[in-house]
């Protein structure tokens, strides 16, 4: 068979050595020891007693397998609400497939999968923003640095929502159709006692009458590979929507984020963090460190300590425990766990009515949240941030201020809380057209391998290089416009066709006044809708801005995109501002602003625009914003960011270096905190941003070769710290992991590069 005789190896990015290929990668250098040989696409299927997976040869997956389930607890099991890893984007075995020329195989099983590969659906909708995008980020880089970790998190067969957006009425939601079975990259874990059929996981839960149920679970797993196909991260995502879960655990299992009652939210919750010990149980998996990606999962805590009580008072504990008992326990269990907070605002913390959590779950439960959940401010309730704060072996915050901001929440653990700035995977979020270079600058070799070679790049013809990032600049600007173009026309023709009115005033002109132009300066803003993150915070004063285009003549493009969570009111009204701003500040700058706004904001939509812009736009309320890494992403790109000095850009900022700085910088005050429309500070923070723009745009528009200065910069300076890398192995130093003297090794290499918590700043 032909595939059969295609004999080759491939490292980094895969390089032929069959003789009849030698020279389709032959540039690329064989980095590393870490060669590994694929001589068919059949040693990409791999198998345990849990059913027939593939992705990596199976040496590789017994060897990780056999690690995440030893006896010696040398493991991680990394917990997220969700988990943002969409293979339209970034998709190592999808690459490998496609450069090898892999489309068929002799054996009809793995003809399928093949297929679902190269022609499935590309998108696994299990994210709502920020925390599932670095929750997937980061596991990435721990395939890719071979750290021993598993993620769990849930399957919402309805996914986040799927926004459509009408100029008159704002946002509209809808459920997110989507086939899990036909998405590559997840499998259905089988029985092992009953071969073809699901595993099905019992996770025990008490219903509203205080009696013993159980909720059922299958579950998927999805593989997150390495680049060179040599390690994985298993993420193992529990679906409950089947028919053997009581309705009440179905419903709640559909969509994530499902606020529509207090209790939906309970029991989602729930369904993480119970579910957690079930599953690695019933997979024999045995990870020593629980880490809490946000309180959600935080239900283990109290499964754990329930154990540890059992294991040391016996089975009649619960008429014995003393809350002394419980207290030790409390501290025994703590040692297993790493705690990440992501946010200081309200919302983000999970707050339950005791009334409410005492009526689905046990006595001996209430005991235990009446000790460690409990809010001096709020008496009333259970608060999970407040439990996750107090029961752990680490607490860390997403950026260096917002550890300041934290410790000032919750002085009573102030001196636990650390700095562990965010990060992204640089291979996901770095355009193919600015990777093209990087792959073919000598002296970024090794840059997939490792980021931090950006910090040592003497480049010996340094215009040359400029010359060739402004070139991928313009083309990924133009891939931007195009999108853009292409949408605004199918929303002229859906007009007529539907009954959503489109949501962009430049589709109701004549095609010929409504494409945008590429090389024309462009501001990206993206993110979730939520008040404090002030999306409409530039066009405050409309007149002003107008006039300062005017004056210039300068042209400016706006592209805004991002989804308001579907029970945030004030959030939505934001998002509806935005359009409605479109038609004034398009006829008050006579046609010089456009202001787009795109729909259904996704991994795909937020690659094309940090890629494509000319600066990327940050303007929340300082300190609200805990550390954003959609700014990250255009800085990856060389991208400068145009930001309020909030969350990672206070670390990323370097006087201008790499980019601008406005808004509100002074001390912290007792309104800081605050999201009330009265302590929004627009007025301020909008006038220092008129006052910022034209040097702005002047740069841009007369003086490119510095502006390319200001992309230089980014890659040296930015690109070496705001990545996953260097996140991951910071992390590691609070996981207590034995690693090979290899990956020891390289980890050191990547906490070199920065310390989050040394406090120069
Ligand atoms: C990166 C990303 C986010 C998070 O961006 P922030 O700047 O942290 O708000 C949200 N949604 C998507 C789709 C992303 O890619």
């Amino acid at each position: 068979m032909l595939i059969a005789e295609q004999k080759h190896s491939f490292s980094n990015k895969h390089l032929l050595t069959s003789k009849n290929n030698v020279t389709r990668h032959s540039e690329q250098n064989v980095s590393n020891n870490k060669l590994i040989n694929i001589n068919s696409v059949e040693e990409l299927s791999c198998s345990n007693k849990f059913g027939t997976f593939f992705g990596v040869p199976q040496s590789v997956f017994d060897r990780v397998w056999q690690e995440l389930s030893s006896p010696k607890k040398n493991s991680v099991a990394y917990v997220s609400m969700e988990i943002g890893a969409d293979p339209d984007i970034f998709h190592p075995v999808q690459d490998f497939l496609q450069e090898e020329g892999f489309t068929q195989s002799p054996e009809p099983a793995i003809q399928q999968v093949l297929d679902k590969y190269l022609h499935g659906p590309r998108k696994i909708p299990n994210y709502s923003g920020g925390l599932g995008v670095l929750a997937g980020d980061t596991l990435k880089s721990f395939a890719d640095t071979h750290i021993p970790v598993i993620a769990i998190s849930l399957l919402y067969r309805e996914g986040y929502f799927s926004q459509l957006v009408d100029s008159r009425v704002g946002q509209i939601d809808q459920a997110t159709n989507w086939s899990p079975e036909a998405t590559p990259t997840l499998f259905q874990l089988q029985d092992p006692e009953d071969p073809g059929q699901p595993l099905e996981i019992t996770v025990p839960f008490f219903n509203e009458y205080d009696h013993p149920t159980e909720a059922k679970a299958h579950v998927w797993m999805k593989m997150e590979v390495s680049e060179e196909l040599d390690y994985f991260v298993p993420e193992f995502l529990l679906d409950y929507f089947i028919p053997s879960s009581p309705p009440w655990v179905r419903e709640a299992g559909l969509r994530l984020y499902n606020a529509t009652s207090a209790i939906m939210k309970a029991n989602q919750r729930r369904m993480l963090g119970s579910g957690i010990l079930p599953l690695t149980e019933a997979l024999g998996l045995t990870p020593g460190t629980i880490h809490l990606n946000e309180q959600h999962g935080v239900t283990v805590t109290l499964h754990l300590i329930l154990r540890h009580l059992e294991k040391t008072l016996g089975k009649e504990y619960r008429s014995t425990m003393r809350d002394e008992d419980i207290m030790a326990a409390a501290r025994e269990v703590a040692e297993h766990i790493v705690y990440t907070i992501h946010t200081p605002v309200k919302a983000g913390h999970d707050r339950f009515a005791r009334s409410l959590y005492t009526g689905i779950s046990h006595e001996t439960c209430h005991q235990i949240l009446n000790l460690l959940a409990i809010d001096a401010d709020s008496p009333h309730e259970y608060n999970f941030t407040a439990f996750a704060m107090r029961v752990n072996r680490a607490i860390n915050s997403v950026s260096r201020l917002h550890r300041d901001v934290t410790r000032k929440q919750f002085p009573d653990v102030a001196d636990k809380i650390k700095a562990i700035t965010n990060g992204v995977h640089h291979l996901t979020w770095i355009s193919e057209t600015r990777a093209e270079l990087f792959d073919k600058t000598k002296e970024l070799k090794d840059w997939r391998d490792d980021p931090g070679v950006f910090a040592r790049m003497q480049l010996s013809d340094e215009q040359n290089f400029c010359k060739q990032l402004q070139q991928a600049w313009y083309q990924d600007n133009q891939v931007l416009v195009e999108y853009i173009n292409t949408m605004l026309s199918e929303h002229r023709t859906q007009m007529d066709t539907t009954w959503i009115d489109p949501p962009n005033y430049l589709s109701r002109l004549p095609p010929e006044d409504s494409c945008l132009q590429p090389g024309v300066f462009t501001v990206g803003f993206a993110r979730r809708f939520s008040t404090y993150k002030r999306a409409d915070l530039i066009f405050d004063d409309i007149p002003a801005l107008a006039d300062i285009l005017v004056r210039n003549n300068w042209q400016i493009n706006f592209i805004f995109a991002g989804k308001a969570h579907p029970q945030d009111e004030p959030g939505k009204s934001v998002l509806k501002l935005i359009l409605d701003n479109q038609k004034e500040l398009y006829k008050r700058s006579n046609g010089l602003a456009q202001l787009i706004f795109v729909p259904g904001y996704d991994m795909r939509i937020a690659k094309m625009m940090v890629s494509g812009v000319h600066t990327w736009l940050n303007s929340p309320k300082r300190p609200l914003e805990a550390s954003g890494t959609s700014g990250m992403k255009a800085a990856m790109n060389g991208v400068p960011n145009l930001s309020v000095m909030d969350g990672w850009w206070v670390e990323g900022y370097h006087d201008g270096a790499t980019g601008w700085k406005f808004g509100y910088e002074g001390p912290l005050n007792a309104d800081s905190l605050s999201e009330h429309p009265d302590t929004l500070l627009y007025a301020e923070d909008s006038q220092s941003f008129y006052q910022l723009l034209p040097q702005v745009l002047e740069l841009f528009y007369e003086r490119p070769d510095e502006y390319m200065q200001l992309a230089l910069n980014n890659l040296r300076l930015n690109v070496p710290i705001f990545n996953t890398h260097r996140m991951a192995a910071e992390y590691v130093r609070k996981y207590d992991l034995e690693l090979p003297a290899q990956t020891e090794a390289r980890i050191k290499d990547f906490q070199n590069l920065y310390q989050s918590e040394s406090s120069d700043s």
